[in-house]
């Protein structure tokens, strides 16, 4: 077997926009590796035909799907029930794609780049003595928060000892695993497993930009053994892959050309969240009665509910797509707010492109990413009572449009924006130093 050639084994969690940023980076971090490395893909039949479909795939990625945890026969679950037995059926069904990975390549591996939450890299890597390079996919203020599980746990009061967040944090904008009743639940354990290991990881790799959160990062790296923020990912190439100005499928892009500055309303929910029925009617009443210039991200099951007559009736002024290219629309002038269930991917492109935000969380760090928002880096709203109301969603969208208060958070996230430019500069950007410092690692290490 080959240990001269460098083969790098990719972990990914199949859920939620979690895989996508796995293959990002490698894309991003190819062109500096030798031109013979392997990569191989480990990630479930499901998450790899989506990623894989939306972006063409390189030469070097083998891709190899592991076992889901669903027995044959049985039906596909969803939710919940999808990632339990996908979290029962780890390490091992990894550990055996793995195996066959090193035998048909013929190349043992030379390093483990995981996502974070499969803690149990640390020991394969361990066990072939190769360095774990582990990659989070959200914020360092969630990072943060899940490696103080044990404090958290404790008592109320110290969250107020945490550093680097406001004092308005409050136990309900935790993750739900970390306050979780019991910590021996699928989701909680593996959170929990997580953070009791994630210092044996060579290097933390983040989708964050040091900047953003400066107190956490370096209570972060009295903890780590390396963090590096080497994001924001969408905007780290000058040579920017994401944004494809010549693909307008949706006709969204040519839409927004005739649209005044910053006068549209974005609204997505990511790729898993469906909003409840009632949140759906209360929107869509609200951007009527205000007619407000709108594009809106809603699969065919929420289109359903819209109230009778509402794609005509606003047929002059919205545009509702299953899927938006939100790169562009964030990107562009047009755009004035942006209305997110706060995942991190998308808090992040709406900082890339300094969109202030409403906020309307609902799980995993969504909750904490709009405590930031709001109190934190004071770049946007969190919608009144927590989900949306006809009058709520007018009040927050008014604040955009009418009121100072809506210039300063305009402001504030534009001066994040210049934040992140600064961080992928290539001469000497804080991104750009880390993501040098992780080829490193990568490149060196060689199985003995
Ligand atoms: N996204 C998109 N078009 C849509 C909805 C979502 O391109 O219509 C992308 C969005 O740009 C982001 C990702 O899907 O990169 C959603 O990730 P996030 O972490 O915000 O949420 P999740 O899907 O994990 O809940």
């Amino acid at each position: 077997m080959t240990t001269s050639q460098l083969h790098i084994a990719l972990l990914a969690f199949p859920f939620g926009s979690h895989a996508a940023p796995l293959l990002t980076l490698v894309q991003k971090i190819t062109p500096f590796l030798p031109s013979n490395t392997i990569f191989s893909f480990f990630n479930t039949s499901n998450s790899n035909s989506s990623i894989f479909s939306k972006t063409p795939n390189q030469e070097n990625i083998k891709i190899y799907n592991i076992w889901d945890g669903v027995k044959q026969g049985n039906d596909t679950p969803i939710g919940r029930e999808a990632i339990e037995l996908f979290i029962h059926s780890t390490p091992t069904n990894f550990e055996k794609t793995m195996k066959e990975a090193e035998e048909e390549t013929g190349v043992k591996f030379s390093c483990i780049i995981s996502d974070a939450f499969l803690w149990f890299s640390s020991e394969f890597a361990n066990k072939m003595n190769i360095p774990w390079i582990a990659f989070w996919t959200a914020g360092s203020c969630s990072l943060s928060i899940h490696l103080y599980t044990d404090l958290i746990r404790s008592n109320d009061e110290t969250l107020l000892k945490i550093p680097g967040f406001s004092s308005t944090l409050k136990m309900s904008d935790m993750p739900p695993e970390v306050i979780a009743e019991s910590l021996k639940g699928p989701m909680p354990s593996m959170l929990y497993n997580m953070a009791i290991n994630l210092h044996k990881a060579n290097a933390v790799v983040l989708n964050s930009f040091e900047e953003l959160d400066p107190i956490i990062n370096k209570d972060l790296k009295s903890k780590l053994q390396k963090v590096l923020n080497i994001g924001p990912l969408v905007i780290l190439s000058s040579n920017n892959v994401f944004l494809d100005a010549n693909s307008d499928e949706s006709g969204c892009i040519q839409w927004l050309d005739n649209q005044k500055e910053r006068s549209v309303v974005y609204l997505s929910f990511g790729t898993v969240t469906t909003l409840p029925p009632n949140e759906i009617i209360a929107i869509a009443e609200a951007l009527e009665d205000k007619k407000m210039p709108f594009i809106w991200s809603l699969r065919d099951n929420g289109v359903k509910i819209l109230p009778k007559g509402f794609l005509e009736r606003t047929n002059e002024y919205g545009k509702i797509i299953s899927w938006a290219p939100q790169l562009e629309i964030l990107a562009h002038r047009s755009v004035g707010v942006f209305v997110t269930h706060c995942g991190w991917n998308s808090i992040l492109e709406g900082i890339s492109y300094g969109v202030p935000m409403i906020c309307r969380p609902f799980f995993g760090d969504q909750k904490l990413n709009s405590r930031m928002v709001e109190s934190v880096w004071e770049i946007g709203l969190q919608i009144e009572g927590g989900n949306f109301t006809k009058s709520g969603t007018i009040s927050a969208l008014s604040t955009f449009f009418n009121e100072e208060k809506g210039k300063v958070l305009r402001k504030n996230v534009e001066g994040l924006k210049e934040k992140a430019l600064e961080a992928v500069k290539l001469d000497n950007g804080s991104s750009i130093e880390n993501f040098k410092v992780l080829v490193e690692l990568v490149k060196c290490h060689k199985p003995t």
